[in-house]
């Protein structure tokens, strides 16, 4: 294992070796033996090298696409089941000295309102919140020492564990992602019980970099590259990457983020708890003829299916930036987590009846805006189980502790029965009627596929509680 302090720059995202990975993946793609025992060696849930998931990137032979598919399907479900976890975002201020060229929150955007919730306010979000059915929230911000201190995200957080709502429901889960920080202001987070701290690389290829970070603290490459490396020092065990697709070539950037996880495991003894897949989206002020590498739906699907086999055991995340469509087809191939309900401006859960329209606070436009029982209802009758656990983070099953859990196969013994727990607390308080009506069909229908008689007889008496009134 390498000294965590090796990594002072980021020279282990090494522009060569993605490049030379690239080409020599170009030639082994068209010998389907080699394509073949790459994926072999996928399915063997060890994971694979940035340079075995380069050729699976390039394969363009249609019936090694399929098997692909096939083996990211038959992975995610050995390792994750049928249960999908929600969450929402909650933006709690868009002020920002940064002028990240994609973002609605860019500084040289005059036209954006900008917007910093009060205490009263986060009340008032986390009750909308609390009221769609969520337990687990991402907090973002933007970038802006003066306007946004980490105080203020701490005092967030406080504020929003805090409050409970006539059900006597809370947040338990707050996966915080704001800019790169120092290794004290990390630890400040894992005091303050921060689940995930998420940040995305946006691209990893350096002259990209440059060209769309042009001003402000994140324009410095080295330390946002080794952000996640300080977390991990300051105590943060679970953290969480991604590339922003449409930067900059997709083939290159995924090359480069799964380097990224192995260089972080050698270091850090654990590598990535989450790796999210963002694709830019149109917003306020932002020209979008300026990126002409957006991957078409079938290469970010590609995307996912590699993330997926080279992997097995990180969370992969997909939010409401994706279409319905889309997210149906990324399900099947490794996604376990996403955004349901999503609202990406500054207090735009909680809705006064009678108050005129407030100005746009967004940082992106979603293309899915069905409300979380619409996708919940949608995931049952595409047969997933949709879970609203965050058991491991309650009972510290963190960073390296969850991924020898998950490494033995245990998650899913314990992830299932918690997800029918918890989407049966859902229902109780509140879904549909026509979700629970499904809902229960599902539950019902999972209980009895459990395969120990004891985690099933403890599910089902569990369950009856929940019918009484019990909590969680
Ligand atoms: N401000 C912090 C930062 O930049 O690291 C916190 C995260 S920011 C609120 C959330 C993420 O939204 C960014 O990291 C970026 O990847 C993504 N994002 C920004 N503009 C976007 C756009 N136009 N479409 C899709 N995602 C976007
Ligand atoms: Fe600010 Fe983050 Fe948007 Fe960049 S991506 S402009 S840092 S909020």
């Amino acid at each position: 294992m390498y000294s965590k302090t090796e990594f002072q720059d980021s020279s282990f995202i090494d522009d060569a070796e993605i490049l030379g990975s690239l080409e020599e993946a170009k030639k082994l793609a068209k010998n389907h033996g080699a394509v073949r025992a790459i994926l072999d060696k996928a399915r063997e849930c060890g994971g694979l090298t940035h340079r075995e998931a380069a050729v699976l990137l390039e394969i363009d032979d249609p019936q090694l696409e399929h098997e692909l598919y096939a083996l990211a399907k038959e992975i995610k479900e050995r390792i994750y089941g049928r249960r999908i976890v929600l969450f929402a975002p909650l933006y709690v201020a868009n002020h920002c000295v940064n002028g990240c060229v994609y973002c609605g929150f860019h500084a040289g955007n005059a036209a954006m309102c900008r917007k910093k919730l009060t205490m009263e306010e986060i009340d008032r979000e986390a009750d909308a919140i609390l009221a769609l059915g969520h337990k687990r929230i991402a907090m973002e911000a933007g970038e802006d020492p003066v306007n946004i201190p980490l105080d203020y995200i701490i005092e967030c957080m406080k504020r929003v564990y805090a409050y409970k709502n006539s059900r006597g429901d809370s947040i338990r889960r707050i996966n915080v992602n704001i800019a790169a920080t120092t290794v004290e202001e990390y630890r400040r987070l894992k005091a303050a019980e921060i689940g995930t701290f998420i940040l995305f690389q946006e691209t990893f290829h350096r002259p990209t970099y440059a060209k769309m970070h042009p001003k402000g603290p994140k324009s410095n490459y080295d330390w946002h590259t080794t952000a996640l490396f300080r977390a991990q020092e300051g105590g943060i065990d679970d953290v969480g990457t991604g590339v922003l697709y449409g930067l900059y070539d997709y083939k290159y950037e995924t090359v480069a983020q799964l380097l990224f996880a192995e260089s972080m495991e050698k270091a850090c003894g654990v590598g990535p708890h989450t790796i999210s897949v963002p694709r830019l989206r149109e917003a306020e002020g932002v020209d979008m003829k300026k990126f002409p590498y957006m991957p078409t739906d079938e290469q970010f699907l590609r995307i996912i299916a590699v993330i997926r086999v080279a992997t097995p055991y990180t969370g992969m995340i997909l939010s409401t930036r994706e279409t319905p469509e889309t997210r149906r087809r990324a399900l099947d191939l490794g996604i376990s987590q996403v955004s349901a309900g999503s609202c990406t401006g500054i207090g735009g859960y909680h809705k006064e009846i009678g108050q005129p329209e407030q100005p746009d606070t967004a940082q992106f436009k979603v293309s899915d805006e069905r409300t979380p029982d619409e996708v919940l209802t949608w995931l049952c009758e595409d047969g997933y189980i949709p879970s609203y656990c965050t058991a491991c983070y309650r009972q510290g099953r963190t960073g390296d502790r969850f991924m020898s859990l998950a490494k033995s196969g245990q998650i899913r013994n314990i992830c299932q029965p918690n997800a029918l727990l918890t989407f049966k607390e859902y229902l109780i308080g509140y879904g549909s009627d026509h979700l629970k009506e499904l809902g229960e069909r599902v539950i019902a229908g999972e209980v009895e596929k459990i395969p120990s008689d004891k985690i099933k007889e403890l599910t089902k008496e569990r369950l009856h509680k929940l019918e009484n009134g019990a909590q969680d």
